[in-house]
Protein backbone atom coordinates (compact mmCIF):
# COMPACT_ATOMS: atom_id res chain seq x y z
CA UNK A 1 0.00 0.00 0.00
CA UNK A 2 0.81 3.29 -0.99
CA UNK A 3 0.97 6.35 1.43
CA UNK A 4 -1.71 8.83 0.38
CA UNK A 5 -0.77 12.50 -0.02
CA UNK A 6 -3.06 15.73 -1.01
CA UNK A 7 -2.43 19.34 -2.02
CA UNK A 8 -4.58 21.62 -3.08
CA UNK A 9 -4.51 25.53 -3.87
CA UNK A 10 -7.57 28.54 -3.71
CA UNK A 11 -5.97 31.12 -5.93
CA UNK A 12 -2.79 32.48 -6.73
CA UNK A 13 -1.43 36.37 -7.04
CA UNK A 14 -1.10 39.54 -5.79
CA UNK A 15 -2.13 38.17 -2.39
CA UNK A 16 -0.04 40.48 0.34
CA UNK A 17 -0.38 40.62 4.13
CA UNK A 18 -0.73 43.94 4.42
CA UNK A 19 -3.80 43.85 2.47
CA UNK A 20 -5.76 41.09 4.59
CA UNK A 21 -7.19 41.03 8.28
CA UNK A 22 -6.13 38.72 10.79
CA UNK A 23 -9.74 37.76 10.45
CA UNK A 24 -9.88 37.39 6.66
CA UNK A 25 -6.57 35.23 6.82
CA UNK A 26 -8.28 33.31 9.31
CA UNK A 27 -11.38 32.54 7.03
CA UNK A 28 -9.11 31.48 4.06
CA UNK A 29 -6.95 29.45 6.17
CA UNK A 30 -10.54 27.65 7.73
CA UNK A 31 -11.85 27.39 3.84
CA UNK A 32 -8.24 25.45 3.19
CA UNK A 33 -8.31 23.20 5.82
CA UNK A 34 -12.35 22.09 5.14
CA UNK A 35 -11.15 21.41 2.01
CA UNK A 36 -8.10 19.76 2.32
CA UNK A 37 -10.14 17.43 5.20
CA UNK A 38 -12.74 16.38 3.07
CA UNK A 39 -9.97 14.82 0.78
CA UNK A 40 -8.02 13.64 3.61
CA UNK A 41 -11.28 11.75 5.25
CA UNK A 42 -11.50 9.31 1.82
CA UNK A 43 -7.75 8.62 0.81
CA UNK A 44 -7.81 7.85 4.75
CA UNK A 45 -10.23 5.59 4.26
CA UNK A 46 -8.84 3.72 1.36
CA UNK A 47 -11.10 5.99 -0.70
CA UNK A 48 -9.49 6.99 -4.62
CA UNK A 49 -7.59 9.78 -5.61
CA UNK A 50 -10.20 10.53 -7.76
CA UNK A 51 -12.81 11.05 -4.89
CA UNK A 52 -10.70 12.97 -3.12
CA UNK A 53 -10.01 16.18 -5.75
CA UNK A 54 -13.71 15.81 -6.02
CA UNK A 55 -14.38 16.19 -2.38
CA UNK A 56 -11.32 18.99 -2.10
CA UNK A 57 -12.90 20.88 -4.75
CA UNK A 58 -16.35 20.55 -3.95
CA UNK A 59 -15.74 22.14 -0.67
CA UNK A 60 -13.82 24.94 -2.18
CA UNK A 61 -16.87 25.38 -4.98
CA UNK A 62 -19.17 25.73 -1.93
CA UNK A 63 -17.13 28.37 -0.30
CA UNK A 64 -17.96 32.21 -1.38
CA UNK A 65 -14.47 32.94 -0.25
CA UNK A 66 -12.64 31.32 -3.80
CA UNK A 67 -13.48 31.92 -7.18
CA UNK A 68 -15.38 29.01 -7.66
CA UNK A 69 -18.85 27.47 -8.10
CA UNK A 70 -20.79 29.83 -5.20
CA UNK A 71 -18.01 32.34 -4.84
CA UNK A 72 -17.31 32.51 -8.78
CA UNK A 73 -16.71 36.18 -10.33
CA UNK A 74 -18.95 37.98 -12.69
CA UNK A 75 -18.95 38.60 -16.45
CA UNK A 76 -19.35 41.66 -18.49
CA UNK A 77 -23.23 40.92 -18.42
CA UNK A 78 -22.98 40.40 -14.99
CA UNK A 79 -23.80 36.49 -14.98
CA UNK A 80 -21.63 33.67 -13.12
CA UNK A 81 -19.56 31.18 -16.28
CA UNK A 82 -18.27 28.70 -14.96
CA UNK A 83 -15.05 25.94 -16.32
CA UNK A 84 -13.82 23.06 -14.51
CA UNK A 85 -12.08 19.72 -15.47
CA UNK A 86 -11.19 16.28 -13.54
CA UNK A 87 -8.46 13.79 -14.99
CA UNK A 88 -7.15 10.55 -13.53
CA UNK A 89 -3.82 8.88 -13.56
CA UNK A 90 -4.61 5.22 -14.02
CA UNK A 91 -6.38 5.37 -17.20
CA UNK A 92 -5.95 9.11 -18.77
CA UNK A 93 -9.59 9.13 -18.53
CA UNK A 94 -10.53 13.20 -18.55
CA UNK A 95 -14.17 15.39 -18.34
CA UNK A 96 -14.69 18.80 -18.61
CA UNK A 97 -17.23 21.56 -18.83
CA UNK A 98 -16.41 25.27 -20.07
CA UNK A 99 -18.99 28.51 -19.63
CA UNK A 100 -21.53 26.37 -17.76
CA UNK A 101 -24.18 28.49 -15.38
CA UNK A 102 -26.10 27.72 -12.58
CA UNK A 103 -24.80 24.31 -12.18
CA UNK A 104 -23.76 24.10 -8.28
CA UNK A 105 -20.34 22.16 -8.28
CA UNK A 106 -18.96 22.05 -12.10
CA UNK A 107 -16.55 19.49 -10.68
CA UNK A 108 -19.22 17.02 -10.54
CA UNK A 109 -20.47 17.82 -14.14
CA UNK A 110 -16.91 17.42 -15.55
CA UNK A 111 -16.63 13.72 -13.19
CA UNK A 112 -20.10 12.86 -15.06
CA UNK A 113 -19.36 14.06 -18.79
CA UNK A 114 -15.95 12.17 -17.78
CA UNK A 115 -17.62 8.99 -16.62
CA UNK A 116 -21.48 8.72 -18.43
CA UNK A 117 -20.32 10.51 -21.55
CA UNK A 118 -17.95 9.06 -24.79
CA UNK A 119 -17.00 13.26 -24.21
CA UNK A 120 -14.39 14.97 -22.49
CA UNK A 121 -15.34 18.58 -22.82
CA UNK A 122 -19.08 20.31 -23.21
CA UNK A 123 -19.54 23.99 -23.41
CA UNK A 124 -22.52 26.38 -22.11
CA UNK A 125 -25.97 25.34 -23.26
CA UNK A 126 -25.15 21.73 -24.03
CA UNK A 127 -23.62 21.04 -21.28
CA UNK A 128 -26.66 22.20 -18.96
CA UNK A 129 -28.54 20.08 -21.58
CA UNK A 130 -26.32 17.06 -20.71
CA UNK A 131 -26.54 18.28 -16.87
CA UNK A 132 -30.24 18.26 -16.89
CA UNK A 133 -30.01 14.40 -18.43
CA UNK A 134 -27.86 12.98 -15.82
CA UNK A 135 -30.20 15.30 -12.46
CA UNK A 136 -27.01 17.08 -11.65
CA UNK A 137 -27.39 19.77 -8.90
CA UNK A 138 -28.64 23.39 -10.37
CA UNK A 139 -28.69 26.55 -7.95
CA UNK A 140 -30.44 29.62 -8.86
CA UNK A 141 -28.54 33.18 -9.44
CA UNK A 142 -29.24 33.94 -6.09
CA UNK A 143 -26.83 31.29 -4.51
CA UNK A 144 -24.07 32.86 -6.85
CA UNK A 145 -24.26 36.41 -5.90
CA UNK A 146 -21.47 37.43 -3.80
CA UNK A 147 -21.60 41.59 -3.04
CA UNK A 148 -18.18 41.63 -2.84
CA UNK A 149 -18.17 40.07 -6.36
CA UNK A 150 -20.23 42.35 -7.96
CA UNK A 151 -18.61 45.40 -6.70
CA UNK A 152 -15.56 44.36 -8.36
CA UNK A 153 -17.75 43.83 -11.60
CA UNK A 154 -18.42 47.42 -11.42
CA UNK A 155 -14.59 48.41 -10.34
CA UNK A 156 -13.43 46.50 -13.65
CA UNK A 157 -16.77 48.05 -15.75
CA UNK A 158 -15.59 51.43 -15.44
CA UNK A 159 -12.37 50.81 -16.92
CA UNK A 160 -13.08 48.20 -19.18
CA UNK A 161 -11.06 46.47 -18.06
CA UNK A 162 -10.79 42.35 -17.42
CA UNK A 163 -9.59 40.78 -13.57
CA UNK A 164 -7.99 38.07 -13.37
CA UNK A 165 -9.17 38.07 -9.85
CA UNK A 166 -11.15 36.97 -7.02
CA UNK A 167 -10.70 39.58 -4.03
CA UNK A 168 -12.15 42.62 -3.49
CA UNK A 169 -10.38 44.34 -0.75
CA UNK A 170 -7.63 45.60 -2.93
CA UNK A 171 -6.80 48.39 -4.64
CA UNK A 172 -8.22 47.50 -8.80
CA UNK A 173 -3.98 47.10 -9.67
CA UNK A 174 -4.05 44.67 -7.30
CA UNK A 175 -7.34 43.07 -8.51
CA UNK A 176 -5.97 42.79 -11.53
CA UNK A 177 -3.43 40.43 -10.46
CA UNK A 178 -5.28 38.15 -8.19
CA UNK A 179 -6.37 35.13 -9.80
CA UNK A 180 -9.24 33.06 -7.72
CA UNK A 181 -9.37 29.33 -9.17
CA UNK A 182 -9.25 26.56 -6.78
CA UNK A 183 -7.90 22.82 -7.58
CA UNK A 184 -6.72 19.64 -5.95
CA UNK A 185 -4.04 16.50 -6.68
CA UNK A 186 -4.34 13.35 -4.54
CA UNK A 187 -2.46 9.95 -4.87
CA UNK A 188 -4.35 7.13 -2.79
CA UNK A 189 -3.20 4.06 -1.13
CA UNK A 190 -3.62 1.71 -4.33
CA UNK A 191 -1.06 4.32 -5.93
CA UNK A 192 -3.18 6.31 -8.20
CA UNK A 193 -3.00 9.97 -8.48
CA UNK A 194 -5.90 12.45 -9.88
CA UNK A 195 -6.20 16.19 -10.45
CA UNK A 196 -9.01 18.91 -10.73
CA UNK A 197 -9.69 22.49 -11.37
CA UNK A 198 -12.57 24.94 -11.09
CA UNK A 199 -13.36 28.35 -11.95
CA UNK A 200 -15.53 31.24 -12.58
CA UNK A 201 -12.33 32.57 -14.39
CA UNK A 202 -12.30 36.44 -14.89
CA UNK A 203 -13.96 39.50 -13.83
CA UNK A 204 -15.54 41.25 -16.66
CA UNK A 205 -15.06 38.10 -19.20
CA UNK A 206 -17.02 38.36 -22.72
CA UNK A 207 -17.56 36.39 -25.28
CA UNK A 208 -17.91 33.24 -24.04
CA UNK A 209 -14.20 33.21 -23.04
CA UNK A 210 -12.72 30.02 -21.43
CA UNK A 211 -9.29 29.65 -19.47
CA UNK A 212 -6.71 27.23 -18.92
CA UNK A 213 -8.92 25.81 -16.07
CA UNK A 214 -11.06 23.16 -18.47
CA UNK A 215 -8.23 22.60 -20.63
CA UNK A 216 -7.12 19.17 -20.22
CA UNK A 217 -2.84 19.53 -20.63
CA UNK A 218 -3.36 23.40 -19.60
CA UNK A 219 -5.01 23.73 -16.39
CA UNK A 220 -5.34 20.31 -15.23
CA UNK A 221 -3.44 16.48 -16.39
CA UNK A 222 -3.11 13.68 -14.05
CA UNK A 223 -0.13 10.36 -15.69
CA UNK A 224 0.14 7.57 -12.96
CA UNK A 225 3.73 7.30 -14.80
CA UNK A 226 4.48 11.08 -14.56
CA UNK A 227 2.53 13.37 -11.97
CA UNK A 228 -0.94 15.19 -11.25
CA UNK A 229 -1.28 18.63 -11.69
CA UNK A 230 -4.05 21.68 -11.12
CA UNK A 231 -3.20 25.49 -11.81
CA UNK A 232 -4.09 28.74 -11.39
CA UNK A 233 -2.94 32.11 -12.88
CA UNK A 234 -3.38 34.27 -15.58
CA UNK A 235 -4.88 31.38 -18.17
CA UNK A 236 -4.19 32.53 -21.46
CA UNK A 237 -0.28 32.11 -20.70
CA UNK A 238 -1.33 28.85 -19.03
CA UNK A 239 -3.29 27.78 -22.22
CA UNK A 240 -0.18 28.97 -24.53
CA UNK A 241 2.58 27.11 -22.75
CA UNK A 242 0.15 24.14 -21.50
CA UNK A 243 1.69 24.02 -18.50
CA UNK A 244 0.02 20.65 -16.91
CA UNK A 245 1.27 18.62 -19.49
CA UNK A 246 4.37 20.34 -19.52
CA UNK A 247 5.61 19.17 -16.49
CA UNK A 248 4.29 15.46 -17.08
CA UNK A 249 6.30 15.80 -20.59
CA UNK A 250 9.78 17.21 -18.73
CA UNK A 251 8.95 14.28 -16.11
CA UNK A 252 7.99 11.36 -18.87
CA UNK A 253 10.64 12.69 -21.61
CA UNK A 254 13.41 14.16 -20.16
CA UNK A 255 13.57 12.00 -16.68
CA UNK A 256 13.19 15.27 -14.73
CA UNK A 257 12.18 15.63 -10.82
CA UNK A 258 8.70 16.33 -10.04
CA UNK A 259 10.64 19.45 -8.49
CA UNK A 260 13.12 20.45 -11.26
CA UNK A 261 9.91 20.40 -14.02
CA UNK A 262 8.26 22.98 -11.63
CA UNK A 263 10.78 24.97 -11.35
CA UNK A 264 11.29 24.74 -15.79
CA UNK A 265 7.79 25.26 -16.07
CA UNK A 266 6.69 27.92 -13.37
CA UNK A 267 9.99 30.05 -12.42
CA UNK A 268 11.55 30.14 -16.37
CA UNK A 269 9.11 28.99 -19.12
CA UNK A 270 6.20 31.13 -17.61
CA UNK A 271 8.21 33.98 -16.62
CA UNK A 272 9.74 34.52 -19.73
CA UNK A 273 6.39 35.06 -21.34
CA UNK A 274 4.98 37.01 -18.67
CA UNK A 275 2.50 34.21 -17.16
CA UNK A 276 1.96 35.02 -13.05
CA UNK A 277 0.49 32.14 -11.18
CA UNK A 278 1.20 29.07 -9.69
CA UNK A 279 0.03 25.11 -9.27
CA UNK A 280 0.04 22.33 -7.30
CA UNK A 281 1.60 19.27 -7.95
CA UNK A 282 2.27 15.90 -6.83
CA UNK A 283 3.70 12.49 -8.30
CA UNK A 284 3.16 8.89 -7.53
CA UNK A 285 5.78 8.43 -5.27
CA UNK A 286 4.06 11.20 -2.66
CA UNK A 287 6.24 13.94 -3.72
CA UNK A 288 4.51 17.79 -3.39
CA UNK A 289 5.21 20.76 -5.46
CA UNK A 290 3.68 23.95 -4.74
CA UNK A 291 5.36 26.39 -6.93
CA UNK A 292 4.07 29.96 -8.03
CA UNK A 293 5.75 33.21 -9.13
CA UNK A 294 3.32 35.18 -8.26
CA UNK A 295 3.43 37.33 -4.40
CA UNK A 296 1.20 34.09 -3.13
CA UNK A 297 -0.69 31.56 -3.49
CA UNK A 298 -3.65 29.63 -1.05
CA UNK A 299 -2.69 26.30 -0.58
CA UNK A 300 -2.94 23.29 1.45
CA UNK A 301 -1.09 19.73 1.48
CA UNK A 302 -1.02 16.97 3.58
CA UNK A 303 0.73 13.58 3.67
CA UNK A 304 0.02 10.60 5.09
CA UNK A 305 0.83 10.39 9.29
CA UNK A 306 1.79 14.24 8.80
CA UNK A 307 -0.07 17.48 9.81
CA UNK A 308 -2.37 19.39 7.39
CA UNK A 309 -0.04 22.43 6.62
CA UNK A 310 -1.99 26.11 4.98
CA UNK A 311 -0.03 28.97 3.68
CA UNK A 312 0.04 31.56 1.60
CA UNK A 313 2.38 34.03 1.56
CA UNK A 314 5.60 33.71 -0.09
CA UNK A 315 7.32 32.30 2.59
N1 LIG B 1 -6.70 30.29 -14.60
C1 LIG B 1 -7.98 30.91 -14.45
C2 LIG B 1 -8.45 31.46 -15.77
O1 LIG B 1 -7.65 32.02 -16.50
C3 LIG B 1 -7.99 32.06 -13.52
C4 LIG B 1 -7.50 31.76 -12.14
O2 LIG B 1 -6.59 30.95 -11.95
O3 LIG B 1 -8.02 32.40 -11.22
O4 LIG B 1 -9.63 31.38 -16.03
Amino acid sequence: MTNYALAIHGGAGTILKSLMTPEKENQYRQGLKDAIEAGEAILKNKGTALDAVEAAVRSLENNPLFNAGRGAVFTNDGKNELDASIMRGDTLQAGAVAGVRNIKNPVSLARAIMEKSEHVLMCGEGAATFARSIDAEFADDAYFFVQARYDQLQEAKKTDRVFLDHSGEASAEDNKKKFGTVGAVALDVHGNIAAATSTGGMTNKKFGRAGDSPIIGAGTYANNKTCAVSCTGHGEFFIRSVVAYDISCLMEYKGLSLKDACDEVVHKKLVKIGGEGGLVALDANGNIELPFNSEGMYRASVKQGEEIATAIYRD
